[in-house]
């Protein structure tokens, strides 16, 4: 952890560790182990799948291999958007029909509750508010985006969504040249880091053994090698999400995508008044390099964006540490949001890396041949969906297992979905980098000429780099 030049903290996992500091560190792996099911990761979709695993069948002997600490990677540095949106939603209606894919929008509908229900009976107080999801649009081109977007939202039974134009926009969130909105219910805002520790704590009292510092380094069929030992199991389940890459024969599957925070200092009654924001919903833009925000429980604004898109190599992670650049265009961004705020002092600045597909599709699998299990490649849609995950492995191991038959959650179409490697370097650094440059060209000219249209520029890096919907997983 540092200080940067603007005095903010920068690095140290994130904010939310700062502010909650890091629990007691558990045993690593001491030897040579056997169970039924060994996890590989204590972020949300290792440990709500170990969670939903041993409530349904309590004899299970259940291990999570962590390589630091629960809530390490993404699960304990995000925005905090508890919210419905799914990566590849819409390409999974286009190759299993729009009636497989509202099934899949109704489920994630019903995560949100979900999540908000299970930390409740298991005693998680995460600082959620259930205020829906305020997307904003700034520029015509952003307008334009927002309306087919909001239309594309209803076509999937979303029939509680609603669209406002600048000046009910206002009377939500002051955000400066909204020129109108699409809000949802089915969000809510919460603290990541007060989910994951209690999450972990709640699996634990549960019988689950929580191994850390202990990283996998070979995952194969019924073996999960440590250095410490392997831990045999007829089921290892993967959910490694952003350092998917760093495990021996991973290192295309998924893309180890970026994404940066700052929080600002706690912002006093009259700054609130300036913006409004009441009902605390999380709020997004509609640029082509968006913003994700949240009011914190404390009174601050979380913000991020992506800075540094992706590293070399698939080179994953420094603590959180983010870069002066970073920081500055995320700043730049909040006060173009919120005038009123120009200079707020601000707090702490993070990154994390979330899992990106060759096709940005979010997907959950069981190979029944060999037992290997992994869900992930949430792009930036991961808090809920982590959850929809792990009840859908649930379902594929007692399957699998004879313990349990199919359910609506196995029949989901994003169940088993293959997707090609990604590109090897330096395609891939040229491909992603060249994509964000784009994006931000495209978002400069939108926003200098007025124009409705949304630039071809835009259109032209989703096509190269294979992301079809660019303002599908709306998260980071
Ligand atoms: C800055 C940022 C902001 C985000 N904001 C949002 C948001 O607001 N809303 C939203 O929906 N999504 C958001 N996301 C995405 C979301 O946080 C993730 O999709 C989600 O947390 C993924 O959970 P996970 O458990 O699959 O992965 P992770 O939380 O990354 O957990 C993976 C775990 O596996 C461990 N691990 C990795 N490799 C090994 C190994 N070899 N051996 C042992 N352990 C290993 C890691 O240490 C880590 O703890 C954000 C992501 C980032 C980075």
């Amino acid at each position: 952890m540092s200080s940067s030049a603007s005095s903010a903290v920068n690095g140290g996992v994130s904010f939310w560790y700062a502010q909650e500091g890091f629990p007691a560190p558990r045993e690593p792996l001491s030897g040579d182990a056997s169970v039924d099911v060994a996890i590989v990761g204590g972020g949300y979709t290792g440990l709500w799948t170990a969670y939903y695993l041993k409530k349904a069948a309590p004899f299970l002997r259940i291990t999570v291999l962590e390589q630091r600490f629960c809530g390490y990677g993404a699960s304990g540095r995000n925005g905090g958007w508890l919210y419905n949106g799914i990566a590849g939603r819409d390409r999974y209606a286009r190759v299993h029909g729009h009636e497989a894919a509202v099934r899949l929008q109704r489920a994630m509908n019903d995560t949100v509750d979900e999540v908000v229900g299970a930390a409740a009976d298991e005693g998680i107080e995460a600082d959620v508010h259930k205020g829906g999801v305020l997307e904003v649009a700034r520029t015509p081109a952003q307008l334009a985006r927002l309306k087919a977007f909001h239309e594309r939202e209803l076509s999937y039974s979303e029939k509680d969504r609603e669209l406002y134009g600048a000046r009910e926009t206002a009377e939500r969130i002051r955000v400066a040249g909204a020129v109108g909105s699409s809000w949802t219910p089915h969000g809510a805002r919460i603290h990541p880091v007060k989910l994951v520790t209690g999450l972990a704590r709640a699996v634990e009292a549960l019988g689950v053994t929580i191994h850390e510092s202990t990283p996998v380094t070979e995952i194969r069929p019924r073996h999960a090698v440590t250095p410490y030992g392997t831990v045999r199991a007829p089921y290892v389940l993967r959910c490694t999400e952003g350092f998917t890459a760093s495990l021996k024969g991973q290192k295309r599957t998924w893309l180890p995508m970026n994404s940066s925070m700052i929080a600002t200092v706690p912002l006093t009654e009259a700054q609130w008044a300036s913006v409004g924001w009441e009902g605390r919903e999380t709020l997004g833009d509609m640029a082509h390099a968006y913003t994700y925000a949240q009011r914190t429980a404390d009174g601050r604004i979380a913000l991020g964006g992506r800075g540094v898109p992706y590293r070399f190599g698939s080179r994953t992670d420094n603590d959180g540490r983010t870069q002066e650049t970073t920081i500055v265009a995320l700043r730049e961004i909040l006060e173009r949001f919120f005038p009123p705020l120009t200079g707020i002092g601000i707090d702490h600045a993070w990154s994390g890396v979330l899992g990106v597909p060759r096709d940005w599709c979010a997907t959950v699998t069981l190979d029944r041949a060999t037992g290997l299990g992994w869900a992930g490649g949430y792009v930036g849609s991961g808090v809920a969906t982590a959850n929809l995950a792990a009840r859908t492995l649930r379902d594929l191991v007692q399957l699998d297992s004879g313990q349990g038959n199919r359910t609506d959650l196995t029949d989901l179409p994003w169940v088993d979905h293959k997707v090609r490697k990604w590109e090897p370097e330096p395609l891939r650094w040229l491909g992603v980098h060249g994509m964000y440059a784009t994006y931000r060209t495209a978002d400069h000219r939108e926003h200098t000429t007025h124009s409705p249209d949304s630039s071809r520029l835009a259109h032209l890096a989703n096509r190269l780099t294979g992301r079809h919907q660019p303002h599908e997983p709306r998260g980071t």
